[in-house]
């Protein structure tokens, strides 16, 4: 990948967190970002217009705004905004637009670190995509591998998926690359840390040098930033102001629950709570999950639980139960803190907090999607209240003693 590498190292300016100095650079990164306020404006394919009103969005939201046209005038773009906020479409229209459907090859390829976040974005380039008659296929693991071979066969020009039935696929010469002309990573920070950054580079292998690179995320530390100048060219950065990125309208409170035997009876309690409209309950671990979804169900609570051992068959049908309604209360792991977009969703539990600083802001994402309101509530035991001061502090945010009326604040949505 050094044909790529060059000195253009992202601002060293940003620290662990998101800088205040990142703050005064939002939108006006050195090289000047225009903005456009209407997607008729920002020369898309007149199929992809379509598909777009199509869907229901009127207006382009901050980030669609600003980082669509730099990502279609062929410039590597690092864009960085809250959760909820229209990332996935911004990159899914972009992708789109640089689509030729009448060459049945693959020309964008998509990845993503969970499998349920890859089908979802498959899904929102498939509608937005719509009158442009395009091919795209969710590349997952736990799924059929033949069926993801006569997919790939049959020709795909979106490819969604997660690196390492990608990669797989690419190996075997069933995932084509030789058109690929923009990859982008969602979820960046995840994507080029721990596991997934050795596949990732794999995968990069294989694209034409030429492949112009998208990188999103609500959250990009510094040392993922710096990675960055391995595989982008002269990138523009655009990102949100700091004091954006504690996600406005999402009310933030804590319980003291002391012990943590003592989280159980508070869960129940909140219960008739939880049901109000869709909530979320995060554990750490996915033994957690099972125990805290054997207990409420022993208690006769109705709830659903995923984690990430259980077979894809059953996460995809906890998906769309969730999705649609049918389900309520879903409790999981951090394989849902990323990403995954259900509107209705207005309340997030922290059972456990979380144990890295990024996945908070991540996870109370999960309501408040588009400007909605939600509510975040952590539990929080005498050993994690430094945790949370922690997390307060990062987020230069405050999080309050839960009051009485937290249910006025769900209604009022
Ligand atoms: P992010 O990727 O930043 O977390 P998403 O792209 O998932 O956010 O968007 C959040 C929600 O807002 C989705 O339900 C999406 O359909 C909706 N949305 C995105 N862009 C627009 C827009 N321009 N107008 C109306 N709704 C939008």
């Amino acid at each position: 990948m050094s044909d790529r590498r060059n000195n253009n190292r992202a601002s060293g300016s940003s620290n662990a967190r998101l800088n205040p100095d990142d703050a005064a650079m939002v939108f006006e990164t050195s090289s000047g970002v225009d903005i456009v306020t209407d997607f008729a404006q920002m020369n898309l394919k007149p199929e992809l217009l379509q598909g777009i009103y199509a869907y229901g969005f009127e207006q382009p939201s901050a980030i669609q705004q600003r980082a669509i046209r730099p990502i279609l005038k062929g410039r590597d773009v690092i864009a960085q905004a809250q959760s909820g906020t229209g990332k996935t479409a911004t990159f899914s229209i972009s992708a789109l637009n640089c689509v030729e459907p009448a060459t049945r090859e693959t020309q964008a390829l998509v990845l993503s670190p969970t499998r349920e976040l890859a089908q979802q974005i498959q899904k929102v380039v498939l509608a937005l995509g719509d009158y442009m008659g395009v091919q795209c296929h969710a590349c997952i693991g736990g799924v059929s591998v033949a069926e993801d071979i006569k997919k790939l066969d049959y020709g795909q020009h979106v490819v969604s998926g997660t690196p390492g039935r990608v990669f797989d696929m690419i190996k075997r010469r069933h995932l084509r690359t030789r058109n690929i002309k923009m990859l982008i990573l969602d979820e960046a920070d995840e994507m080029l840390s721990r596991g997934f950054k050795e596949q990732i580079y794999d995968i990069y292998r294989y694209l034409p040098p030429t492949t112009q690179v998208v990188i999103v995320s609500a959250t990009l530390p510094h040392e993922v930033l710096e990675i960055t100048t391995k595989f982008m060219t002269d990138p523009i950065r655009i990102l949100v102001k700091r004091d954006e990125l504690t996600l406005e309208g999402i009310k933030q409170f804590f319980i003291s629950v002391e012990r943590e035997e003592w989280k159980f009876d508070t869960l129940c309690d909140l219960y008739d709570t939880l049901i109000i409209t869709q909530a979320v309950i995060f554990c750490n671990t996915r033994r957690k999950v099972e125990f805290l979804a054997e207990e409420m169900a022993k208690a006769n609570f109705t709830v659903s639980h995923m984690h990430g051992e259980m077979d894809q068959k059953e996460r995809d049908t906890i998906m769309k139960q969730f999705r649609s309604g049918a389900t309520r209360v879903l409790i999981t792991t951090d394989l849902w803190a990323r990403g995954i977009d259900v509107q209705q969703v207005s309340l997030v539990i922290n059972y456990d907090l979380p144990i890295n600083r990024e996945n908070y802001i991540h996870r109370i994402g999960r309501s408040g999607r588009f400007g909605r309101s939600g509510v975040a509530i952590n539990f929080v035991t005498n050993d994690d209240v430094r945790t949370l001061r922690d997390i307060e502090q990062y987020y230069a945010t405050q999080i309050e003693e839960m009051p009485m009326n937290v249910n006025d604040m769900l209604t009022n949505n």
